[in-house]
Formats: C-alpha cells, structure tokens, sequence
C-alpha cells in the first residue's frame, strides 16, 4: 500500500484540529477536505507542498461527512484543480434541502424535547445556518459521484468501501481501502465524538441508535490502520471500536438513571439533571438517549401539546 500523508488544520475547538489524507499516486486523492476559510487553504496549501504536491495536483476528494471541519475547502479545491468529488448522496440531498422544511422539523422536535420559545427559535436559526454554511463551503452541485451505502468504487489507484455510520452525523460514511479504514470521526483513539446526528432534525431521536448501528457495521472487521479526522492515527481498530460502544452503554445508562429519578419527564429536564452544563451536543445526546430507551422498550413517552414526557417502561 502506498504511503498516506496526514495534513493538519487548526479548529476553534475541541480538539483544536482536524487531519486529512493524503494518498499520493498518479492520480492523487485527498481524504475529507479540510477546515474552511483562508487559514485553512494556507494549511492545505503548506501540507501538500511539504509533499511535493499543490492543490492543483489534487485527482480525487472524498469527503465524509457534511460538517465544516471536513468539507471546508472543496468549493475551493474544485475551483483550483477541480477534483472528482465523492461523498454519500444523502449528503448531497442533505446540502440540497429546502430550509423552510427544515424549520418546520426543527421547531416541532425543539417543542418536543421540552424548549421554551425563545431556545426553539435559536435552534431553528442555528440549523438553517449550518446548512447554509456547508453549502457556501461546499456546494452540492460539486458532487461529481454520489455514492450508495456500501458502494465499492475506484479512485486513483485505490479500492474504497463506502461503510454508511450514522450517529456522530446521519449521512456519514467511513471509507474501507484493504487493511485501512479512512474513519472520518466515527472512530477517533482518545474520544467518542458527539451523537449529533442532525441536531435538532428529524433524526435526532435516532441518534443513540444509529449510532449503535454505525459501530455494528465496523465491529467484527480487521484494519490494521485508522486514519481519523480527530487524534492520532492508530492501529488498536477493534480496542478503540469497543470502548465508544461502552461509552455510549454510558451514555444510555446514565439516561436511563437521571430518567427513573425524575419520571415523567421531558428530555430537557432529564438533560437538566444529568449534565452540570447544558451544551447542544450533551443535550442532542440525552435526547438521542431517550430514543434509544424507546426503540429498545425501555422507556415510553406521551405527548402533551406537543412535549414528550418520558418514563421508563
Ligand atoms: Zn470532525
């Protein structure tokens, strides 16, 4: 297997940087795209020159999920080298979607985890945003090959799987080549990332779930390498796939603990009551959680004007 190359971006938070991948050949390919913006081209730019490369040597780009740590310079790369782009169709339909459907579902789940009025109106401007934001990084008509759940396809001189692994984002993929798993930030060494599926879309109760399902998917197979998007690479594939599955039984245990204390209860208050401080991902989590009870027969929940109020079952 030829050698593949780490470029670093610095981010504005945790963990402060986010890799891509090089895989030199005739036909160069880059793994996820890298942090947006002016910094992020220099170090893109800075990352493949150290390699003998620039950007406009740049064959093919997969991108793994659509968040902007991962897909901030394809907009740009298209237009310096105009690579093919691969990335799952979901994610192109995603990029694609109407916004005013999109504050329809978001309001309604808000209203469901138990927001008031104010916070639900925050996160439907903050889902519009986000979308809008990817969209300008990374423009959906730029997909040159949408890609099917377990879809094999060449690039360059590599074979890639398209594993479909939901739960950190619903579209996202890790791409298989050989021995290598390219993991995006489905299996990352120090930490689990966040189940943050499609905040507070339709989908955030299946967070937890898919994301079981995400590790399922993986478990059982051998890599010898882990390129991530977050951490070092790694090779203890199988070590590192259990222990986020015992982190989110955590997750899920802990919710079912909060939940048995407070019965009925909304999702906003069981995450009131098992974090110390609200976050959107600690919250999109404890929401994802309940789910998970529900969909396993754990817990159940009735609706009133719209609020769910969950005990267990
Ligand atoms: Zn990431």
């Amino acid at each position: 297997m030829t050698d593949v190359h780490r470029i670093e971006f610095e981010i504005d938070w945790p963990p402060w940087h986010v890799a891509a991948y090089l895989l030199p050949g005739d036909e160069p390919v880059l793994v996820d795209a890298g942090a947006p913006g002016d910094r992020g081209w220099g170090e893109l730019t800075d990352g493949l020159e150290d390699l003998g490369y620039q950007p406009a040597d740049i064959d093919h780009v997969l991108v793994t999920h659509p968040h902007t740590d991962h897909d901030g310079l394809v907009g740009r790369l298209v237009e310096a080298a105009d690579p093919r782009i691969y990335t799952p169709r979901s994610v192109q339909e995603r990029l694609r979607m109407d916004t005013s459907r999109l504050a329809e579902r978001v309001e309604r789940n808000a209203r469901a985890a138990g927001l008031d009025d104010e916070t639900v109106g925050t996160y439907v401007e903050q889902a519009i945003d986000s979308v809008e934001r990817n969209r300008e990084f990374f423009p959906p008509a730029c997909v040159d090959v949408p890609l099917e759940p377990g879809q094999v396809f060449e690039a360059g001189d590599w074979t890639f799987e398209t594993v479909h692994t939901p739960g950190h984002q619903r579209d996202h993929a890790c791409f298989a080549a050989e021995t290598a798993l390219f993991a995006g930030d489905q299996v990352i060494e120090p930490f689990r990332a966040a189940a943050l599926n499609v905040g507070l879309d339709d989908g955030v109760f299946d967070a937890v779930s898919e994301f079981y399902e995400g590790y399922r998917r993986l478990r059982g197979r051998s890599f010898e390498t882990v390129y991530p998007g977050h951490g070092p690479v790694f090779e203890d594939f199988e070590g590192v796939v259990e222990r986020s599955v015992a982190d989110l039984d955590t997750l899920v245990s802990e919710t079912a603990e909060t939940l048995a204390d407070l019965e009925p209860a909304t999702p906003l208050d069981v995450e009131d009551a098992r974090t110390e401080e609200r976050y959107d991902y600690t919250f999109f989590e404890t929401v994802g959680a309940l789910g998970y009870l529900t969909d396993r027969g754990r817990a159940t929940f009735r609706v009133d004007e719209g609020v769910r109020y969950y005990e267990l079952a």
